[in-house]
């Protein structure tokens, strides 16, 4: 019989968030610890396990309580668990699930899983792609992140990078290099920096006024997103080309996955339904072929999709 809670971490460079679950998806209790990086992230899985520990004694719960825990790391993940690298935590070779049960004295069963794909099971199990199970779910934040979800299961591919759409080629001739290392990845045009990026372009290639001109070099995603849905013509521009790359992944996507749902979620996704609805008008043009297009929605669980999509990988055993 499943018990009746579980727990859901997610690493991130800065903090690991952490959340107490009950199995059925209710959100108990939620908490941070700072990511220790230093000495190459030694520390980081010892402070989870001391932390959690110190939450279950405080809450009353017995170990025993626990179906599992689940881990999201910034990474790609292998599918026998293991993690090469992560830069973001100074990571080299680690076993996360496996160390992880073993700072918790072998009690509890313990899963591994990349950050996007463990979002995509968050917004799978509670959030905007409730009640789908074949979804990619995007995020648009500093880079573009992607997971896929197949009939309920995470598609992560033979070295962990399955659903990697940021850096899908979408444009011959950019001279900036990606931070993959490639040139005219999606990231590189339709992530918060690639926003930026395209509007500074579009502002110094033309002497048309713009409001985005009042922001300097202060201009972020947002008072893109902002200038944009005010009807200002160069970023109307810059948001439809970011867009339009975007609704081209999608239907690439959809031609090799056919999922039923896209889940948008980031940062950047906060300027909400305008970004949707250009995304679906150029997605809807691109995919000719398909007479029942996919849906594109927003994400509903922000920074909390981490947290919920790693507690929900201890309950598909
Ligand atoms: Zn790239």
């Amino acid at each position: 019989m499943m018990k009746q809670y579980c727990v859901g971490i997610d690493v991130g460079g800065t903090t690991v968030k952490c959340g107490l679950f009950t199995t059925d998806g209710s959100l108990k209790d939620k908490w941070e610890v700072p990511t220790r990086k230093e000495e190459e992230g030694r520390f980081i899985l010892p402070d989870v396990a001391e932390a959690l520990k110190k939450k279950l004694a405080e809450t009353n719960l017995s170990i025993d309580e626990l179906e599992g825990i689940g881990i999201g790391v910034p990474g790609p993940v292998e599918p026998d668990g293991y993690v090469h690298t992560c830069v973001n935590l100074g990571w080299k070779g680690h076993w996360p699930a496996k160390e992880l049960c073993e700072l918790m004295d072998g009690k509890v069963h313990c899963a591994v899983g990349n950050d996007a794909n463990v979002a995509a099971l968050g917004e799978m199990w509670q959030g905007g792609g409730k009640g789908h199970d074949n979804l990619l779910m995007v995020t648009l934040g500093t880079g573009v992140g992607g997971g896929l979800i197949l009939d309920g299961h995470v598609v992560a591919g033979v070295h962990g990078a399955g659903a990697e759409i940021g850096h899908i080629h979408v444009r011959d001739g950019e001279q900036e290099t990606c931070n993959c290392g490639g040139h005219g990845c999606l990231e590189q045009v339709a992530s918060a920096t690639g926003i930026v990026r395209e509007a500074m372009r579009n502002l110094k290639a033309s002497s048309e006024a713009s409001a985005m001109r009042e922001f300097g070099d202060q201009l972020s995603a947002k008072d893109v997103c902002d200038c944009a849905k005010a009807g200002d013509a160069l970023a109307v521009k810059t948001i439809r080309t970011s867009m339009r790359y975007l609704g081209l992944v999608l239907a690439t996507v959809s031609m090799i996955a056919d999922p039923e749902l896209y889940v948008i979620g980031g940062g950047v996704s906060r300027a909400g339904q305008y970004l949707i609805d250009l995304t679906k008008q150029y997605y809807e043009e691109y995919t000719p072929l398909l007479n029942k297009k996919a849906e594109i929605v927003l994400a509903t669980l922000g920074n909390d999709a981490g947290i919920y999509g790693s507690a929900r990988l201890v309950l598909t055993r």
